[in-house]
């Protein structure tokens, strides 16, 4: 059995970020990935990241917003906790060297970045790096990870089950299975963060890559903790659907600029730019279509 401070599952943008918080800490981690390092719906991520730069936004107008988006669903705290810590992150990843999008004309911010809006925001807040800005949070992350000395990564090693001691109170470690060797290794760990993302793939069809089949949720409801808040899947409503091919979004900044959604029968979609998705992506009649496997975002492909 190998050993490890901390056994991090999953190498996404919140896999490699605890890594790297661990690293500054002094604290050894190993991070596993079941496909290559640079991997999950974080190298998917096109939009980008809200956080409150403007100097005419505020944290309360990002929170209001969040608020009602969440339409009663949220947690206040929560929400409160994210938004105030959003600056913070950008300025964070920026350090890094994420190279998000510039705008030199931007006097409105004190980083001189470009700010664009989505649905659901009443200002301009989107930190974006093109229409790529997961695959520049998640190479950079990656690049910085694979060169810091207190930081191993393990590719192509997929976590099936973790192990429990014999009072079956607290987790020491995980079965590895290794795609190249074929074999199965217990790895022994202090502390095992499970970042193994999504469970998207439950649904026909997804903007989520094929490895969002919610892992990390079964291991831990294996180990006997609770799962809850298991209706809270990310979509989007403007995906694109074609028969012959693997369905993927077509960016929802479109819909913040200000692109049009039409429905099946070509009538324009009575929503507008700044609808938030989960209204946006409702029928007209305001019943949720998304009961049905898939139904959300094949209607709503089918209406874009
Ligand atoms: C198309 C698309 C667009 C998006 N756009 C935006 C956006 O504009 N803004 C925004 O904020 N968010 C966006 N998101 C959401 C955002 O990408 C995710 O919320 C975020 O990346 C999740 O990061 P994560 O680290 O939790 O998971 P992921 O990035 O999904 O990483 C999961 C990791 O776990 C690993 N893994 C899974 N199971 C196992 C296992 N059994 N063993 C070993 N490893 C395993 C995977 O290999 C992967 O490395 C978008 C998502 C998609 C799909």
């Amino acid at each position: 059995m190998s050993e490890s401070d901390v056994l991090i599952i999953g190498s996404g943008a919140a896999g490699l970020t605890c890594a790297l918080k661990l690293a500054q800490m002094g604290i050894r981690s190993t991070v596993v990935s079941k496909t290559q390092l640079q991997s999950g719906a974080t190298l998917w991520a096109q939009g980008g990241i809200s956080a409150v730069l403007d100097h005419d936004d505020s944290l309360d107008a990002h929170v209001r917003d969040t608020l009602i988006a969440g339409a009663g669903l949220c947690d206040d705290q929560a929400v409160k906790f994210t938004v105030e810590r959003g600056p913070g992150v950008v300025r964070w990843l920026k350090e890094l060297g994420v190279a998000f999008t510039l705008d030199s004309g931007a006097a409105n911010n004190a980083e001189g970045l470009h700010l664009t809006r989505e649905g659901g925001h009443s200002h301009r807040r989107i930190v974006h790096a093109a229409d790529a800005t997961g695959r520049a949070v998640e190479t950079t992350l990656a690049g910085v990870a694979l060169a810091h000395p207190l930081i191993s990564v393990r590719e192509r090693q997929v976590s099936l089950d973790l192990i429990l001691d014999e009072a079956r109170e607290r987790v020491v470690g995980a079965y590895l299975y290794d795609r190249n060797s074929k074999r199965v290794e217990a790895v022994q760990a202090k502390c095992v963060l499970l970042a193994t993302g999504g469970a998207n793939q439950v649904y026909l069809y997804s903007s989520n890559p094929y490895g969002a089949s919610g892992d990390g949720i079964a291991m831990a409801w294996r180990a006997g903790c609770r799962v809850a808040n298991m209706e809270f899947m990310q979509f989007h409503p403007t995906i694109l659907y074609h028969q012959g091919s693997r369905s993927f979004l077509i960016s929802e900044a479109l819909r913040g600029e200000g692109a049009v959604l039409r429905l099946p029968t070509t009538a324009r979609c009575p929503r507008t730019r700044t609808t938030p998705r989960s209204r946006t992506t409702r029928t007209p009649s305001g019943r949720e279509p998304h009961r049905a496997r898939g139904g959300v975002l094949r209607r709503a492909a089918r209406g874009s």
